[in-house]
């Protein structure tokens, strides 16, 4: 099968090395530079990512699942630590019921509230399009408690309180496995979970229980589980930074390549080849041109490609645009309705370095968050000298240096590099009512990235989506192979 991959990040290029070792020729088309958001640019001795990343669901999450099955080896990830909020001085983010009844960061009076409320809605349950805005609101929290979900709810969702839903805010703390929200955002879509061979390899008696009860009852009968991660401080999630900056994942794939072509060139349009012979399907055709035989044409403003398959992972709200599909235009209006956010990081080389920890930090006056990559890895910098990153929610360029110099108490005018980035982290972000792609469209195309799932964040959503296309494309694959026999 010749299959044509629009877009080379992450999404991508996993596609493009897990079908290639599955034995398809694949083309990826890149219109900018190959590997997306997963990579990094060296200024002035410092090897900076594309914002300041994190990565998620790092132990048996998707990434490293992928990476197991197909590359030649793993990349070098380090523990990613602790994640703090900077007030007054640096105290660790409150997640578990001991750590928010002891800390500092959280009004007495609202530790109290918060922690009960936690309880109560992990035994009552909530419904899917519950707030955290809401919840907030029903238990007439402080201002500072306040602020203080409304940043946690722009690093996890994208957006405020009251776009963030609550269970966005549960998985992110690690209450609740990812998996238990995903049938319902597929039910929503108006896709049968249970009909997606994704769900094949979950239980799927599990997952007909979940979808059943409805999301409010599912709630209440894994309250028991829930609580438990509650009280006892234990996360469903793992996280890490790799050795050598996100780059060394996007090195890790594309060493493990063998044969695939990457076409540094804009895909305009994809559309159906009007003189396409089904030969797989029409065993008498015998046709001379080879051509005929591929379903789709791909077109560039420097030439025209032929594919069997296409999967596209670029930004989905713009495929109605350069592709008629009906399956495409059928969902038009949700695509281009997809929401994100943008996002502002400064990078600072500096002697000094006020981030001296493994982990990150958090502030809340001006949403931001702040670590050092040298941390992880000393030869991300000049010797001597510290990679500060920041990444802002909702900041100018012009107050940037400013809020960090009053923060940290840092003279930037000492600075050895400083480097601005804007950039969209994810396709689509994680709010009440976005609509999210499932990536098979239809037997030989396919959607992936940040905006075809709804699960963790960045480069473990985009290899979730990896992970659904590859598990429907096997199954459509093996169907046609047995129908053709
Ligand atoms: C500030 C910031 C912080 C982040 N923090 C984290 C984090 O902590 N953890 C984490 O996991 N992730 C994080 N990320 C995000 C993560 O890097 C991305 O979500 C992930 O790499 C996206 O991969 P992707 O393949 O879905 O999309 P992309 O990397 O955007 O790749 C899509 C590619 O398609 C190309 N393209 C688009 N249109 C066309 C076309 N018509 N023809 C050909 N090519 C096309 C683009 O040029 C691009 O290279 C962060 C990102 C930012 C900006």
């Amino acid at each position: 099968m010749k299959i044509a991959i629009v877009g080379g990040g992450t999404s991508g290029l996993l596609s493009a090395l897990a079908l290639e070792k599955e034995g398809h020729e694949v083309l990826v088309f890149e219109k900018n530079i190959i590997g997306g958001l997963c990579r990094s640019e060296t200024i002035d001795g410092y090897t900076m990512d594309i914002g300041v990343h994190a990565i998620t669901m790092l132990n048996d999450g998707p990434l490293v699942r992928i990476l197991k099955k197909y590359s030649n080896y793993l990349p070098n990830f380090r523990p990613y630590g602790d994640y703090y909020v900077r007030t007054d001085d640096l105290y660790r983010i409150p997640v578990s019921m001991q750590e928010i009844t002891t800390t500092p960061v959280i009004p007495k009076l609202d530790k109290v509230l918060i922690t009960s409320k936690i309880l109560d809605l992990m035994t009552s349950g909530f419904s899917k399009e519950t707030s955290v805005y809401e919840v907030i609101q029903d238990i007439n929290l402080s201002d500072e408690s306040y602020n203080f979900f409304d940043t946690i709810c722009y690093f996890l969702s994208g957006e405020n309180t009251k776009k963030t839903p609550l269970w966005r805010l549960f998985t992110g703390a690690g209450y609740i496995p990812e998996d238990d929200i995903i049938p319902f955002i597929y039910k929503d879509l108006k896709i049968n979970p249970l009909k997606l061979s994704i769900f094949k390899k979950f239980n799927r008696n599990r997952i007909k229980k979940i979808l059943d009860d409805g999301f409010l009852v599912s709630i209440k009968h894994g309250s028991k589980n829930y609580i438990n991660k509650f009280v006892n401080k234990d996360r469903y999630w793992s996280q890490g930074y790799p050795m050598g900056g996100v780059q060394s994942i996007l090195n890790c794939i594309l060493y493990s390549l063998d044969k695939i072509q990457i076409k540094m060139e804009e895909v305009n349009k994809i559309v159906e080849n009007n003189n396409y012979n089904n030969k797989r399907n029409n065993k008498n055709t015998k046709s001379k041109i080879l051509n005929k035989n591929k379903r789709y044409i791909i077109k560039t403003d420097k030439n025209e490609y032929y594919a069997d398959i296409v999967i596209y992972s670029a930004p989905s709200r713009y495929l109605p645009d350069i592709t008629n599909i009906e399956e495409i235009q059928n969902i038009k209006n949700d695509l281009k309705n997809i929401k994100y956010t943008k996002s502002l990081t400064v990078w600072i080389g500096h002697s000094e370095n006020p981030l001296n920890y493994i982990g990150s930090e958090i502030w809340i006056d001006y949403p931001c968050w702040a670590t050092c990559t040298s941390n992880y890895d000393k030869n991300l910098a000049p010797n001597g000298k510290h990679l500060l990153g920041f990444s802002f929610v909702n900041e100018k360029k012009e107050n940037a240096l400013n809020i960090i110099e009053n923060k940290l108490n840092i003279n930037l005018d000492n600075a050895d590099m400083i480097h601005f980035q804007e950039y969209i982290p994810e396709q689509a972000s994680c709010a009440i009512g976005q609509f999210f792609a499932y990536p098979k469209i239809r037997d030989d195309f396919y959607i992936v990235g940040t905006d075809a799932d709804p699960r963790s964040m960045g480069i473990t959503r985009a290899s979730y989506s990896v992970e659904v296309m590859l598990s429907e494309f096997k199954n459509s694959f093996n169907n046609e192979i047995t129908n053709n026999k």
